[in-house]
């Protein structure tokens, strides 16, 4: 099958996987206004972005009638997500149920890191059946969902896809989007990144335990992240020093009791 798209004078052709083109108006060969980005190009993001946030809300859905409330934590590759999570899921241990969806392109790595604290872990590869996709989207997490007991846990993290771009334009139908930020990034990147830094509602800053031996700005990186997000919270953590982690533990006891809606109440 060959690639079709649409132009903009609304005439359609197909590229058959010999390279050869069939215009349906009889226009010559070597016409490359198909290739043009423009509206077509919207409407099909449009539409991929409609079908995301449709699964996004069935996601929250589910998790609301379960009574799980739901951190999408997203972050740069390194930036300690897996060891914060480690820390977290220890310090949870015998107090709150907790699941893990472990979003990675390749391998078990973090998912093996994770077990043995007590908390139901399902690995999601986005190399497996899903294009090795640099992001979790809604539908991907609504199969790993399939694969979790929703009855036994009341906190579900969802760890991301190491990437500063793709994962903040996606709701995954978590109820919280928290960074992980790694002082090695520098102070710039929340200006360089700012759709990540704006789609989060508490950015942790780890690695705290580095700052003595970095040239590291921590107020021009506070400044920097309050020029593109005035109402995000921070909280500065070492996962290595545990030093922090008592303020992320109060942060995420504040949160995980919200007004859900059970299903007996509305049926
Ligand atoms: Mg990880």
């Amino acid at each position: 099958m060959g690639r079709f798209h649409r132009h903009d004078d609304g005439t359609e052709h197909e590229h058959g996987s010999s390279g050869e083109h069939d215009h349906r108006s009889g226009q010559e060969h070597g016409d490359l206004s198909g290739y043009r980005t423009g509206p077509d190009r919207v409407t099909v993001l449009e539409r991929i972005f409609d079908e995301n946030d449709r699964c996004a809300r069935s996601n929250r859905d589910l998790l609301d009638a379960h009574g799980v409330v739901a951190v999408n934590m997203m972050s740069s590759p390194g930036a300690g997500k897996t060891s914060l999570l480690q820390h977290t899921l220890a310090s949870l241990s015998g107090r709150v149920h907790v699941g893990v969806i472990e979003g990675d392109i390749e391998t078990s790595i973090d998912a093996d890191r994770l077990a043995g604290y007590g908390a139901q872990v399902v690995l999601l590869n986005t190399s497996n059946g899903f294009g090795g996709e640099c992001h979790l989207d809604a539908p991907m997490v609504g199969s790993a969902l399939q694969r979790v007991d929703l009855t036994t846990i009341e906190l579900l993290f969802v760890e991301n896809v190491g990437n500063l771009v793709c994962p903040a334009e996606f709701d995954v139908g978590a109820h919280h989007r928290v960074m992980v930020y790694s002082i090695t990034e520098g102070e710039e990147k929340p200006l360089k990144y700012p759709v990540m830094f704006r789609s989060v509602e508490l950015v942790l800053v780890n690695k705290m335990d580095l700052l003595p031996h970095l040239d590291f700005d921590m107020d021009l990186f506070e400044r920097n992240l309050a020029a593109v997000n005035p109402s995000v919270a921070v909280v500065k953590v070492s996962a290595r020093t545990s030093d922090g982690l008592d303020t992320w533990l109060k942060w995420l006891e504040q949160h995980v009791h919200h007004p859900v809606s059970t299903p007996s109440a509305g049926a």
